[in-house]
């Protein structure tokens, strides 16, 4: 199974035409339509690519299809890997190089159109850290995100999923209100239980706060008084704090996601990830916290997702999404009663288990990974 990783590097601005890298993307969402485009005044080398790459976007990380016209399509470039002892990869004309001996990365021509221009980037470590996981880095793209220009690597790596040890990995994503909430089951049992995940209250408080401040500089504007000292301050305020609650939210999604991934590994465990009904969480979590941060919450988790199954996916864990319910009995089905201190009781049955717990007796009811041994 092929796996992939990708990361964002931002290129130095003063270095980059804009408008030039805008073009390489209108040209690459025609190009992907099915259209011959051919410009003379881009370099050939560059346009050339872009042909290639045709039937092959779609399984690149940032290769989503275009829906719209002139939607931002990001140009894929192959690239040329020369590792210390002086060896190769890939291919000699490739407009972006990988040097392992300088640990410098080089974009020939793709940053602006001039003839040998070339703007050179730092390695970055994770691209040291993936090689050194066997992995390549056969492909990278160019494109722009809020106007600033980005380039994108995309490491591959052929992996085969790992034979699980008897250990699950449960996860559930909930609302966040109480974390994400993982178990490790063994057996049949819950060997260890945890809730873990960011604070939604201090992301909300955060993000009021810049709604406030924001609210307070069109009332000042209103006014007339835009240029006043404290206008401007509060405007940058508002401004830092919400990138604030963005940054948080990321990071946490990134923390959980690598944390849970190296659990998985240590356990040789089979992961399994609630498969999140997202359009009632989402309305969940816009009645709770309004629209605004219930859709920041709600983006948070589905980074977290997607972030935990790439990384699975890297490192061979196998995994598979399965609904995990809070409210529906493992046992019988049938709907729980909620009691005080939030334990859940089945009227039916007697099935009695801690609110937060019961995704976890699902995992255990529905997911059985030495079946699958054994079926093979
Ligand atoms: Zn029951």
């Amino acid at each position: 199974m092929k796996a992939h990783r990708a990361i964002l590097i931002k290129l130095p601005r003063d270095k980059c035409d804009a408008n030039y890298i805008k073009r390489l993307m209108a040209l690459t969402n025609l190009v992907y339509r099915g259209f011959e485009v051919r410009v003379s005044d881009l370099p050939k080398t560059i346009q050339h690519q872009l042909y290639g790459f045709k039937n092959y976007m779609e399984s690149l990380v940032f290769g989503t299809t275009p829906k719209k016209w002139f939607a931002e399509t990001w140009v894929p470039l192959k690239t040329l890997r020369i590792y210390q002892d002086g060896s190769m990869k890939g291919d000699k004309g490739a407009p972006v190089a990988l040097d392992f001996r300088s640990d410098v990365i080089r974009l020939r021509q793709v940053c602006r159109n001039e003839p040998g221009f070339v703007v050179e980037v730092p390695m970055p470590r994770w691209v040291i850290e993936r090689v050194g996981e066997g992995g390549d880095v056969k492909f990278a793209m160019i494109g722009l995100r809020d106007d600033e220009p980005y380039l994108a690597l995309i490491a591959e790596r052929m992996v085969e999923p790992y034979q699980p040890s008897g250990y699950i990995l449960a996860i559930d994503v909930n609302s966040w209100r109480y974390g994400i909430a993982w178990g490790l089951i063994r057996n049949g049992r819950i060997v260890s239980f945890k809730q873990d995940g960011l604070n939604p209250q201090r992301i909300v408080s955060l993000y009021n706060q810049a709604v406030r401040r924001e609210k307070k500089v069109g009332r000042l504007k209103r006014l007339g008084l835009e240029d006043a000292l404290n206008v401007k301050r509060a405007g940058r305020m508002a401004r830092r704090l919400r990138s604030h609650a963005y940054r948080l939210i990321r990071a946490e999604a990134v923390f959980l996601a690598r944390k849970l991934t190296k659990k998985a590994l240590r356990y040789g465990a089979f992961v399994v990830i609630d498969d999140v009904d997202w359009e009632s969480l989402r309305e969940l979590l816009i009645r709770r916290y309004g629209g605004r941060v219930g859709k920041l919450l709600l983006s948070g988790l589905k980074g977290f997702v997607k972030l935990l199954v790439t990384q699975l996916e890297w490192y061979g864990a196998p995994y598979e999404f399965r609904r995990l319910y809070s409210r529906k009995c493992p046992r019988c089905e049938h709907e729980l009663t909620q009691e005080e201190g939030r334990t859940m009781v089945c009227t039916n049955c007697g099935f009695k288990a801690p609110r937060d717990k019961v995704p976890m007796y699902w995992a255990i009811k529905e997911v059985h990974p030495g079946d699958r041994e054994k079926a093979q």
